[in-house]
């Protein structure tokens, strides 16, 4: 065999110069496993578009060789497209933290077919997988049970941090395990991959805790107010200091928003989230309780549309009224291109008399991604020979790469992958060996479908072009038209003022039929030229393409 193809191989079908839908697969002679299975949030030019999902055409090519796969983490760019791939690989064990399992399962609920049972494993585990050793190992992130894996392979450690930061005092007590990752460097480490969110923001990020002083300052200073705060339904350590909070100031806390009232749910079942249950308040109640005894804690930190706090500003949310004594606080900062939405909500709440308070006004919000200075400190622990940094865009990627440079890292061991790229991994070399088939999938509901496929441009004309509806009724006993053709359109141009237009439509249309020989050609046909003829006059009359769809009814 040729000595370079006897190394490690790692093949990413996501999650490199893009943020989501974070998937790797890792191969050593015939054997694979499967780290993270995320998902991505569709763009405005996929419109119906629910998730976005890594094409997972590779993997079910080499379904024979997957092991198992791994979790780093319950967040949603990690775990979101897992029962997509456990459709394919039904048999195949997920190994995940306490939290990660809770929340795969809740997913798994709604994918009946699946009968995974997820494997729940603790930080220091080891899981041994054919030729893998791969120990989870406990790191600071904003979910809690986030896990890196230092993964023993038969050519040397692998390192992937997963998504991290250091938090030196973490809301449960529990940091970033820096000793066990000094004791596995002295192994040496092969490669590492690692986090590069924050690669381009100097300095440290700051600790959880921070958020939970600046919020209770906030609580002390709106005594009278009732107090909203919107935050990531996963950041189970935010909203444990949210709870202390009001236990704290005496006030009740009401769950909006499913994600929030799930999530919650699921982190109390399992002990992850600690509060006195006559804390809790159900929203119809709400009237019992003047505003400064309650707090209310939603959803909709990034503007989502049908979200908690989307509906109070709105004023669709029954039962909660925005008006001028709330205050509202986004625990939150805007993931990229939700910016426009965001401020829509803003601006509806100070319409109605609402204070708000925001990331850039106070320190309400804290990254759960490492910084510069923590990336050094990675890096200077570890000691990788190889080093791929992944988990961002390209600028995220190329200022990891600058920062391992000059930690003194030479150019040659290091590699910035694409999406469909293998990576070649050995003692002595870190190259791209190839690339396999990678993309991406939609789904709409439950239905998973090709990118750019038919769905899509239908719904991208009818949005922007609207639609034609010809109908048209056929003799077939005298092969003529029995009465004039029907045309209706939506979303395409005005009736009034456009009647000339219609009646020369109807004209085309009739001659279309006419010079149609009902004996040699079949209505498939004709409703193709139909459709030709009217594409080109609308198009040379009022430079617009409709999508056209032509009916024809046949009557004896
Ligand atoms: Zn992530
Ligand atoms: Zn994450």
């Amino acid at each position: 065999m040729n000595k370079l193809q006897s190394g490690l191989k790692l093949t990413f079908l996501g999650g490199v110069g893009e943020v989501g839908k974070n998937i790797m697969a890792l191969e050593y002679n015939n054997e694979i496993i499967i780290i993270d299975s995320g998902l991505a949030f569709p763009s405005d030019d996929m419109p119906g578009v629910d998730i976005v999902i890594p094409d997972f055409t590779y993997l079910i090519n080499n379904k024979q060789k997957i092991k198992a796969i791994f979790i780093t983490h319950g967040h949603e760019d990690h775990i979101g497209a897992l029962p997509y791939l456990l459709r394919e690989l039904p048999n195949v064990p997920v190994y995940a933290s306490k939290l990660s399992v809770a929340l795969i399962e809740n997913k798994l609920k709604e994918h009946k077919k699946i009968k995974c049972k997820p494997i729940s494993v603790k930080p220091k585990q080891v899981i041994k997988v054919s030729n893998f050793q791969v120990e989870f190992v406990k790191v600071t992130h904003s979910i809690s049970g986030s896990m890196a894996l230092a993964i023993t392979t038969p050519v040397g450690v692998y390192f992937h941090t997963g998504d991290f930061k250091i938090d030196y005092t973490p809301i449960d007590g529990d940091a970033m395990d820096l000793v066990r990752l000094a004791e596995i460097s002295r192994k040496g480490i092969l490669l590492l991959t690692a986090d590069s969110t924050n690669a381009e923001r100097p300095g440290f990020s700051m600790s959880e805790r921070k958020v939970g002083a600046t919020l209770d300052n906030l609580f002390v200073q709106n005594q009278s107010k009732r107090i909203i705060i919107a935050t990531f339904a996963s950041n189970v350590h935010r909203i444990q200091q949210i709870l202390d909070i009001c236990e704290k100031y005496n006030r009740k806390i009401i769950f909006t928003g499913r994600s929030m009232l799930n999530i919650c749910e699921t982190a109390a079942k399992i002990g992850e989230l600690k509060f006195n249950k006559e804390c809790v308040v159900d929203v119809n109640n709400i009237d019992k309780y003047t505003d400064n005894q309650l707090c209310i804690l939603c959803t909709g930190s990034q503007g989502e549309e049908n979200s908690a706090l989307a509906r109070m500003a709105n004023g669709e949310f029954n039962k909660i009224e925005i008006g001028n004594n709330d205050y509202v606080i986004f625990s939150s900062s805007a993931i990229p291109g939700n910016e426009k939405e965001i401020n829509n909500v803003i601006n509806l709440l100070y319409s109605k008399g609402a204070s708000i308070i925001y990331e850039s006004l106070a320190e309400v919000h804290v990254s759960g991604h490492a910084y510069q200075e923590e990336l050094k400190t990675l890096h200077s622990i570890l000691k990788p020979k190889f080093f791929i940094p992944v988990h961002g865009e390209y600028r995220h990627l190329r200022a990891h790469s600058n920062l391992a440079k000059d930690l003194g890292m030479n150019d040659r061991n290091i590699l910035i992958p694409e999406i469909g790229d293998t990576i070649l991994i050995n003692k002595n070399v870190i190259k791209k060996w190839g690339t396999v088939p990678s993309g991406i999938k939609l789904v709409d509901g439950l239905e998973v479908s090709e990118a750019g496929g038919i769905v899509q441009r239908d719904r991208m004309q009818l949005a922007s072009e609207g639609i034609c509806i010809v109908t048209v009724t056929i003799s077939s006993k005298f092969g003529s038209l029995t009465s004039k053709p029907d045309i209706l359109t939506r979303g395409f141009m005005n009736i009034k003022g456009n009647e000339e237009v219609l009646d020369e439509c109807k004209d085309l249309i009739l001659n279309q039929i006419i010079n149609s020989n009902f004996k040699t050609q079949d209505w498939v046909q004709i409703k193709n030229n139909i459709k030709k003829t009217l594409q080109t006059y609308f198009f040379k009359k009022l430079k617009r393409k409709p999508l056209i769809i032509p009916i024809i009814i046949e009557t004896k």
